[in-house]
């Protein structure tokens, strides 16, 4: 284990003693479904759906032979773009079944995203759904596609989309030219579900099965390809740590499938470990969270630290029953320590482990162990994942001395196959040796233990220091009158980057910028106390809860009239 003897270079690499697994996810799920057919597989809390492994096999299969009725066959690319319903997962596992490439649309894309991502992979068909969140994605759809007004829905021709075909509705509503995800079940018949079990056999465990764009804060969003092997196993590896194998999970999961923390963490825990995954709500609210936690009794609860943060400080906090929690995951943004302890101890989840990956890398690299001391747990991302490689490299490239921070590169089944049909972008995250640049600045200490201190573009450069925001927010924390902290550079004339924090303070508290800056100035080094603290209400954040820095440093700017 890479944590056991004293390092001096940062390089570690994870436990490699088991094996991988070399399966496809329709294997996965049929194993699953001959182990364990009555166990209950999947809850949609909000919806009322329950599923046992059995029922939802023979729902995949069912909507599978569908879509082969319809002529998608091993290879098609079909995209999918709604919020969590038991429609995304029997989509999802469809696809796999099939050997479809399955594409995860985010749910926030506007009109001119979506047709870019239908667009690029060349999408024959799109599953959606309807107005949720204030979007009418039917309104968009039909923006892009005005043919689905006359042709048939089972062969569109859209002038814009040529290789788009068809366009599936989940739920039962009829719209013009789409059809119902009920019809297409319906069309399957016993030749394509003949055509489906005898496939099983034939699919490639490193064939691609998945696209998902990156957010792309810069530049056009690049199609991120995974495999089958790739998220099985991240899925795999990361349950072992979580001790899922030793025993029965029931998984609340309020995180938006379209993102790979829901897709692999969520809803694969059904296939790869026997879980029952309980979806609270379409997207995340506290309430709901908290509500299906306790009356599903789930043991392990997953969520970005702002989807904590709101559960911590919801007004019923208190009057809600954790007994039955006792493991989780957190991930996908920089942990704030104070969030991370109240966690552990308010909401009973000694177990809690932090994950760090991106949607590149499958997406975990890194996780804390179950028992990993608690300092470690709550300041580190801990150590890296089962067959990863990890090192911090400087300018140069070359890797660094423990505790000198760098770039954080990863390497092992993890990273992805490429971005579809994009050598170039390829190129530029993935050496020759396939080390992967993650673009996040770390530092590895002497027993191993990685910590992220920010994102290379996120870095303040201060009159030539570098600010990383993430100590600057750790500190604010810890002040009692704040709820969350963000710290943005904004321009300054003098200095290159002033610093500023953007505060959200706990519901009744007051405060003021003096009374913020007062406070940095007895915690951290002159040069790291914000020039500007502004106070705010809500952060703009992705559909994935994580706070979207760069579109806060826009507002700070324009508030500020620092343009
Ligand atoms: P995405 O591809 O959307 O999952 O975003 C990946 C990025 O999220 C990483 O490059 C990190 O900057 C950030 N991230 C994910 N997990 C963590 C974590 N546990 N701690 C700090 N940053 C994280």
């Amino acid at each position: 284990n890479a944590g056991v003897e004293k390092l001096k270079w940062s390089y570690v690499h994870g436990n490699d003693s088991q094996p991988l697994l070399g399966i496809t996810i329709g294997k996965a799920l049929q194993n699953t479904v001959e182990r364990n057919p009555t166990k209950e597989a999947v809850v949609f809390y909000d919806d009322g759906i329950r599923k046992t492994n059995e029922q939802f096999l023979e729902d995949v299969d069912q909507f599978a032979a569908g879509l082969a009725n319809i002529g998608l066959k091993r290879g098609d690319r079909i995209g999918i773009w709604g919020p969590n319903r038991y429609e995304w997962i029997v989509t999802q596992y469809a696809s796999a079944r099939l050997g479809l490439i399955l594409v995860n649309i985010n749910p926030q894309y506007k009109q001119d995203e979506l047709e870019y991502a239908l667009r690029k992979v060349g999408c024959k068909a799109l599953i959606s759904a309807i107005s949720h969140q204030n979007q009418d994605y039917y309104e968009m759809l039909f923006n892009i596609i005005p043919e689905l007004a006359t042709d048939h829905p089972n062969d569109i021709k859209s002038h814009l989309l040529p290789e788009f075909k068809t366009l599936i509705m989940m739920g039962e509503s009829k719209y013009r030219g789409a059809l119902r995800f009920s019809e297409i079940s319906e069309a399957g018949g016993n030749k394509e579900r003949d055509y489906i079990l005898d496939l099983q056999d034939k699919l490639q465990f490193d064939d691609p099965i998945n696209i998902q764009f990156t957010s792309g804060t810069t530049g056009s969003p690049k199609g991120v390809t995974l495999s089958h092997h790739n998220i099985t196993n991240n899925s795999h590896t990361v349950g072992i740590r979580l001790d899922y194998h030793q025993r029965e999970s029931r998984i609340c999961c309020p995180v938006p499938l379209y993102h790979c923390f829901g897709m692999v963490l969520g809803s694969l825990s059904i296939c790869m470990h026997g879980a029952c995954v309980v979806f609270p709500a379409a997207s995340f609210k506290p309430e709901a969270t908290l509500q299906a936690v306790q009356d599903e009794k789930c043991t392990s609860l997953y969520g970005v630290p702002t989807m904590f943060i709101d559960m911590l400080n919801h007004p019923d906090f208190n009057n809600y029953n954790f007994s039955s929690l006792y493991t989780g995951v957190m991930a996908g943004s920089p942990c704030p320590i104070e969030v991370m302890k109240e966690v552990n101890t308010k909401m009973n989840m000694p177990e809690v482990i932090v994950c760090y990956g991106l949607t590149e890398t499958s997406p975990v690299t890194f996780s804390s162990f179950r028992d990993s001391p608690i300092e470690k747990r709550v300041s580190t991302i801990g150590l890296p994942g089962s067959h990863v490689e990890a090192k911090v490299i400087n300018e140069n490239g070359d890797i660094v001395r423990t505790n000198v921070s760098g770039e954080l590169c990863s390497r092992g089944y993890t990273t992805m196959l490429c971005y579809w049909e994009d050598p170039d972008k390829t190129d530029d995250v993935i050496s020759p040796a396939r080390w992967f640049r993650t673009g996040d600045i770390a530092v590895i200490d002497d027993e191993g233990y990685c910590k992220i201190v920010g994102r290379i573009k996120d870095m303040i450069i201060r009159g030539g220091e570098n600010v990383y925001p993430t100590e600057i927010e750790q500190i604010l924390y810890q002040h009692p009158k704040v709820k969350d902290v963000q710290v943005v550079g904004v321009p300054d004339q003098r200095l290159g980057e002033e610093i500023c924090a953007c505060i959200e303070l706990k519901s009744g508290e007051s405060s003021t910028a003096d009374e913020i800056i007062e406070y940095c100035r007895q915690q951290m080094a002159r040069y790291k106390v914000p020039r500007y603290v502004e106070f705010v209400d809500r952060y703009p954040l992705t559909v994935t809860g994580k706070v979207m820095k760069f579109k806060i440093r826009e507002d700070m700017v324009q508030k500020l009239g620092l343009q």
